[in-house]
């Protein structure tokens, strides 16, 4: 095995065995030990002591090597049998760890290191056949990220919900709000390490929602030990991210800066209103095409299509938003609370046939952008 140690060239105080301080089990009944990482020639090993018992439960491949006569296992270290495993230590633990305390990660709340930390144990669980741990951890990751635009929404709104309690606490400076900062950051997820996990394991259902939510971050924005404090600004491993996903990433912001000029030019046609309130110069455009001296007059008789021109201009805006879910959501509500600024430009609002028809529109939009993510980070 490639990461196979050598006893015959190390002496003896050269080695080091760590236990395993959550995996050291005084009635344990089997040793394993796996090498740690290090930079100098000094061997180290981190130990288990755990039960033969749950690891035969747990895999068939120990369940028969116990079975077997222990006709491997003749090393003893602290009086019980001793197995190396080649494998490193850091996936052990976390395999062991999620096999003895799975509820560490079941009753865990969504967190940006679920993945990082899984990803090596399921490579484990499966050379070793946990295959129910396997199943398991998975399902641990994939269950943080949502998989409808329903789900979607229901992860924003718990999140807007913190939000508002965190400004509510900074706002009466009230100490508390330093720990519902930081419990927005933990529950904040990690894109890279969830794409990298999902690849690997072939749980690809929750690729699209993981490469939109990378979209929105910037490439400069490296995940660092502050991301546990704050969740601002979004930030993530990119060091995990290969080339193929860049360029997923890439395509993926040019799509986003497509959809959102070609929504800008849909209100601009009067796409969203009723054909009862699209202006002439909608129908029979003027040429050349409109100016802004031109367009005021022809909205005089126009309010809708005034409304929703307003709304291009003051909500929408010409910067593309790389969540435009968000950014379509936004249309709505400035439509049901507009700004002080968008009543005054336009006190004559919508119609109600308009306004049915906005709503409509913002929500088949925001569906038909959900069912194009996979084809626009090229995952098809
Ligand atoms: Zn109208």
């Amino acid at each position: 095995m490639e990461n196979r140690i050598s006893h015959a060239t190390a002496t003896p105080d050269k080695i080091t065995r760590e236990e395993h301080p959550q995996l050291y089990f005084a009635n344990g009944d089997i040793v394993l030990q796996a090498k740690l990482p290090s930079e100098t020639e000094n061997l180290s090993f981190q130990m288990y002591c755990v039960h033969k018992a749950v690891l035969s439960l747990h895999s068939v491949v120990f369940s028969n090597l116990f079975a077997d006569g222990s006709a491997n296992l003749e090393s003893v270290y602290d009086g019980r049998p001793l197995i190396e495993m080649f494998d490193d230590a850091d996936d052990l633990s976390n395999l062991l760890l999620f096999v003895y305390k799975p509820s560490d990660y079941l009753m865990r709340t969504s967190h940006p290191d679920t993945p990082f930390e899984l990803r090596g144990a399921v490579r484990l669980a499966s050379k070793y056949l946990l295959d129910e741990a396997r199943a398991d951890m998975i399902r641990r990751v994939t269950m943080d990220w949502p998989l409808t635009i329903d789900d979607w929404d229901i992860c924003g709104g718990e999140r807007e919900g913190l939000v508002r309690v965190w400004r509510d606490q900074r706002d009466r400076n009230v100490s508390s709000h330093f720990v519902t900062q930081r419990t927005i950051a933990v529950r904040t997820l990690e894109p890279v390490s969830a794409i990298v996990f999902a690849q690997e394991h072939g749980c690809s259902g929750i690729l699209p929602v993981a490469f939109y939510r990378l979209a929105s971050i910037d490439i400069s924005a490296e995940w660092e030990l502050r991301c546990y404090l704050s969740a601002e600004p979004p930030c993530a491993r990119w060091s995990l991210c290969d080339k193929e996903n860049l360029v997923r990433y890439i395509k993926g912001r040019q799509a986003l800066e497509g959809y959102h000029r070609a929504v800008a030019r849909q209100m601009a046609a009067g796409d969203i209103l009723s054909e009862n309130c699209l202006p002439w110069c909608t129908i029979d455009p003027p040429s050349p095409s409109t100016g802004d001296d031109n367009l005021e007059e022809y909205m005089k008789d126009a309010p809708c299509f005034h409304f929703i021109w307003t709304l291009k201009e003051l909500v929408w805006g010409t910067q593309p938003s790389y969540d435009p879910l968000a950014a379509l959501l936004k249309l709505a509500d400035a439509e049901r609370s507009p700004s002080e600024k968008l009543k005054r430009t336009c006190p004559h609002r919508l119609c109600l046939e308009c306004k049915d028809s906005l709503h409509k529109w913002v929500h088949s939009a925001r569906a038909g952008l959900w069912e194009c993510l996979p084809n626009y980070f090229q995952l098809q």
